[in-house]
């Protein structure tokens, strides 16, 4: 397979200035997987399609992010390239890109535009958690059948329809680190169920058809003592009664993804809106952790981008910037040359990651996921640190895409439920403990 074409988040060129000459750029930016050699064709195809995709994301990208405004026309061309079901079951119509395969499109999609890549995330996990996790997990012959026959309308929606799902998790408690219930209710009533509470940083706010909402199921006679395993994954359509959007959007970074906030007021949905049975998602959420490693990928392709337009910079072959070379400065060669390290080292455990997730992972793959994830994530926006400080001022200049790359980097090791201090915190006590062991407590 040939490399993806020049992944190059930069201006397009000002009409009639031709910045480098007739020389076209002889450098070939890594394959986001490395080596495509070890992937399967079906992956390479996925990615190439992605990377085809990739130039009009990057182009657009500067103005999402000016505006915080959301990246319809990347989901137009999404749609078209048939992404949006990427991760449908093939007997339903989709791609059935397994977790590797998904991770790595999306690394692709984030060395073009964060944004599109971590919204995207949102809107995939309603398909990869309804399908292959809940296929992994146990379920009764009846709660099979049942989850079978609703998610079929479900993925109808996204391959037939086009339509988009978000997944607003976070609340501002404790619930979104897993250490609560959800503070979201929903209670059950004839036909179906009544949602009501708020969820905080709900990224495709306004833009999603359907909102797939982790809620607590609370059973008449027991108001108030759901616990974490009554969780529920509710589709609630944009335009439900009782449900409101809410809140200003103007943050650091990671813009376009619009994560405003929503409002449920007795939102009825019928049973029919259950994407997973009552009582899966606990039960995913303890046997399939790389579940939630899916936030990561996007940052390893914004990790990527960084690298390469530092690569660029100091070839002197980025559009709209003068030809100065800078690349014969020892200096320059050494920070090249850690930031590669980084990128690479990233890289190993992206792909370690990758093709480890699985259900029930022993306790050391749970180790290596966590310490994958909180790599990512922190070396993301190290790379686009170093690369700033490599390129130097005029680099950080608005008009130039690494400022707004080191922006959307910021926001990776902040997403619950494993920020970069949970993933520590993990690892610490999971490594010195064994399932069951205390201590006395240390006065
Ligand atoms: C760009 C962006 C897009 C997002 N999109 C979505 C989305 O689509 N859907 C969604 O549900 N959420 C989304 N989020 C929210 C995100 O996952 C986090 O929930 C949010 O950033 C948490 O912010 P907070 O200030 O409320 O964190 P807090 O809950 O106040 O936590 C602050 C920090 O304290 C630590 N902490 C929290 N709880 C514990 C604990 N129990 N034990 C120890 N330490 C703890 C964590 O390290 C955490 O980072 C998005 C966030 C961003 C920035």
């Amino acid at each position: 397979m040939s490399a993806p074409s020049m992944p190059s988040p930069m201006p397009s060129q000002p009409p009639g200035r031709p910045d480098r000459g007739d020389k076209p750029s002889r450098y070939v930016p890594s394959h986001i997987a490395g080596s495509p050699a070890s992937l399967t064709a079906a992956q390479r195809e996925l990615i190439g399609r992605v990377a085809e995709l990739g130039p009009g994301f990057a182009e657009r990208a500067a103005r999402y992010d000016r505006d915080a405004t959301f990246p319809f026309e990347n989901y137009v061309d999404l749609r078209a390239a048939g992404l949006l079901g990427i991760c449908v079951p093939r007997e339903y119509g989709g791609l059935g890109a397994d977790f590797a395969t998904y991770v790595m499109v999306a690394a692709e999609i984030g060395r073009w535009c964060g944004a599109t890549a971590l919204s995207f995330n949102m809107h995939v996990s309603s398909c990869m958690w309804s399908g292959f996790i809940a296929d992994a997990l146990e379920m009764t012959p009846e709660q099979r059948a049942g989850h079978h026959r609703i998610r079929a309308q479900h993925y109808r929606r996204i391959v037939e329809e086009g339509k988009v799902y978000a997944q607003p998790f976070s609340e501002g408690g404790a619930a979104a680190a897993g250490a609560a219930p959800w503070g979201t209710i929903a209670r059950q009533v004839e036909g179906g169920y009544l949602i009501s509470g708020k969820k905080i940083f709900a990224s495709l706010a306004g833009a999603a058809d359907w909102y797939g909402v982790l809620c607590t199921l609370e059973r008449p006679g027991h108001e108030g003592r759901g616990t974490r395993r009554d969780s529920m994954y509710l589709a609630v359509p944009a335009d439900a009664p009782g449900l409101e959007i809410y809140g200003d959007w103007d943050p650091l970074g990671m813009r376009g993804t619009v994560s405003r906030n929503l409002a449920f007021k007795d939102v009825f949905v019928p049973e029919d809106a259950r994407l997973m049975p009552e009582g899966l998602y606990f039960q995913a959420a303890s046997r399939f952790p790389h579940m939630f490693s899916t936030l990561s990928p996007t940052y390893m392709g914004i990790a990527q981008a960084a690298y390469d337009f530092t690569v660029m910079y100091l070839r002197a072959e980025v559009p709209g910037m003068p030809p100065v070379k800078r690349r014969m400065y020892p200096t320059k060669q050494i920070a090249v040359a850690e930031m590669r390290v980084k990128l690479e080292a990233t890289r190993a455990l992206f792909l370690q990651n990758a093709r480890e997730a699985r259900v029930d992972p022993d306790k050391d793959t749970r180790m290596r996921l966590y310490a994958a994830h909180y790599t990512i994530m922190e070396n993301a926006n190290d790379l686009c640190r170093l690369a700033i400080r490599t390129c130097g001022g005029q680099s950080m200049l608005k008009s130039l895409p690494l400022e707004r790359l080191y922006r959307d980097s910021r926001c990776g090791s902040l997403m619950l439920p494993w920020t970069a201090e949970l993933c520590l915190d993990r690892l610490g006590r999971e490594c010195l403990y064994e399932a069951g062991e205390k201590d006395e407590q240390i006065e």
